[in-house]
């Protein structure tokens, strides 16, 4: 036909949604075709987000915690810092990954195509080729016939219309290019990216100031927790602009001076501020209306997003859509298990596995974490949701100035907290604020996901002295002494 590759897969975009999806089907006995814009696989999540930021924030929490032994007797003296061979840690870290991501392609069979993937029809999508570090076209292209179509393209920052265009003002990709530290920084918008980013340019030097419209910052987290990270993190910042918001910036030979509002008639705002940085961090918009969906007939919300069913599936019977263009939370974790339903409902369908084609997202819960220093870690319902749906809940909480393990680590600041159905004591959510929350929740996640109650996680013995151990704690501590009838 007119054709230049065939294929029974194709999945335009190649980050944690994307590459899931081409493995899976891959795996499972299809032809892949894997269309990606830029040089290497692994999306936003490998190359400017998930693994770039966690590599800074490793080396943020050691400086941090190196400081703490102070009062241990061990002093390091003020550390060194090596901007380059920073930069070139973390360069290398997602190299190591993308490179990984480029031999599993290769084991598996998956054609890597390089270039602008635009739909041309219901089976169809052109490839304009790309080079180079970015996206320049080389001006070849091809045409990409597909029995079945993914759609993982995922989603870029927002950047706001009066922002200049100056290389003081960054979003996350801007950030985490690591170019030198400023003295005064701004993040603009106080959720996990703004703040995860704040913390590893603090350790390295620059004072922080945040300013977010809403009246708290890492909205979605419980504020009991919040509060805790706070609090801890008082001395990093020298404003914290809550219902504030930010209505014009000028680029100054001083640098980037920023005028603010109150969100809210009658409140008021700071005096104008000039910065050295200025982060963009005020949340990410779907590419959905950059790909030539309609060309497909599939349909794209006004902001951008692509409606799908639990099987993935969009309004097109034979196109399905995952990750981040499908809508919130954008998180890579739900990325990947949503490439692995996609791609099992299309290998049951062309291969005529019934069992496969049934497969439906049907996850109880999708955990969130903010990596920051202490890690604020959270799942399912959260107390304020409770209050606001009027669910009964009984509460379990565990300090962590009563771990072994946290004492010993000088970091008993943080807590775990369980919340259970009051009637059937099943768990409905947990919070967990202190290092290595991010670590523990998964077996919240876990308890939730097997209807787990009190006694259940109360019940199983956790090892001593471990941070983890808080987590049957606080089942324990919700309804008394665990009674586990054989
Ligand atoms: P993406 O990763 O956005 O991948 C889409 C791919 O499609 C891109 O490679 C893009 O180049 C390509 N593409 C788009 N359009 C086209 C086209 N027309 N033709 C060809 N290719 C195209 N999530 C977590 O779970 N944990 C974290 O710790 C975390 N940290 C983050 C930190 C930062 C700074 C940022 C920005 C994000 C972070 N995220 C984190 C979010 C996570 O990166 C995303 O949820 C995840 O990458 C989404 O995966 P995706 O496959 O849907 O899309």
């Amino acid at each position: 036909g007119s054709a230049d590759v065939d294929c029974d897969v194709l999945v335009l975009g190649g980050g944690p949604g994307g590459y899931s999806a081409a493995f899976r089907a891959a795996d499972l006995g299809l032809k892949v075709v894997l269309v990606e814009r830029y040089a290497t696989l692994g999306g936003v999540c490998l190359n400017v987000g998930c693994i770039p930021s966690k590599a800074l924030l490793h080396v943020a929490a050691v400086m941090d915690e190196v400081s703490h032994l102070k009062s241990a007797g061990i002093d390091f003296g003020a550390p060194q810092i090596h901007i380059d061979q920073l930069r070139g840690h973390k360069d290398k870290v997602v190299g190591k990954l993308t490179g990984g991501l480029a031999q599993m392609a290769k084991m598996r069979k998956v054609t890597v195509l390089r270039g602008l993937g635009s739909f041309v029809g219901a089976k169809h999508l052109r490839v304009e080729e790309t080079g180079g570090a970015g996206q320049e076209k080389t001006g070849k292209q091809q045409v990409v016939q597909f029995k079945r179509a993914i759609i993982a393209a995922g989603s870029e920052a927002v950047h706001l219309p009066f922002m200049p265009k100056d290389p003081r003002v960054v979003d996350s990709t801007g950030a985490l290019a690591l170019a030198g530290v400023p003295k005064r920084m701004l993040i603009l918008g106080g959720g996990i990216i703004g703040l995860e980013m704040g913390t590893v340019y603090s350790t390295l030097g620059a004072r922080l100031d945040v300013v977010e419209m809403l009246d708290g910052l890492m909205q979605g987290a419980d504020r009991d927790l919040v509060k805790v990270w706070q609090k801890m993190n008082a001395p990093r910042f020298d404003h914290v602009m809550l219902k504030t918001k930010t209505v014009a910036a000028e680029a100054t030979p001083e640098g980037i001076k920023v005028t603010f509002a109150p969100a809210e008639e009658g409140g008021s705002a700071p005096e104008p501020q000039t910065y050295d940085l200025v982060l963009q961090a005020v949340g990410r918009s779907p590419n959905g209306r950059k790909i030539g969906a309609e060309q497909a007939g599939v349909a794209v919300s006004d902001r951008g997003f692509i409606p799908v069913d639990i099987q993935m599936r969009t309004n097109v019977a034979h196109i399905f859509a995952i990750g981040d263009i499908v809508g919130q939370p954008m998180l890579a974790h739900k990325a990947v298990h949503e490439a692995h339903v996609a791609a099992e409902v299309i290998a049951g369908e062309l291969l005529g596995d019934e069992k496969l084609a049934k497969a439906a997202f049907n996850a109880r819960v999708i955990p969130s974490v903010a990596y920051t220093d202490p890690e604020v870690a959270w799942v399912g319902l959260t107390e304020d949701q409770a209050k606001a749906e009027g669910i009964k809940v009984t509460k379990g909480l565990f300090p962590w100035a009563a771990s072994g393990r946290a004492i010993a680590n000088g970091r008993d600041e943080g807590f775990t907290k369980l919340l259970f159905d009051a009637e059937t004591h099943r768990i409905l959510g947990g919070g967990i604020v202190g290092t290595h929350a991010g670590d523990m929740i998964g077996e919240v996640a876990l308890a939730i996901e097997m209807g787990a109650d009190s006694v259940d996680i109360g019940a199983t013995i956790h090892p001593h002295p471990t941070l983890g151990e808080s987590i049957g704690m606080a089942a324990e501590a919700a309804h008394g002494a665990c009674t586990d009838l054989p």
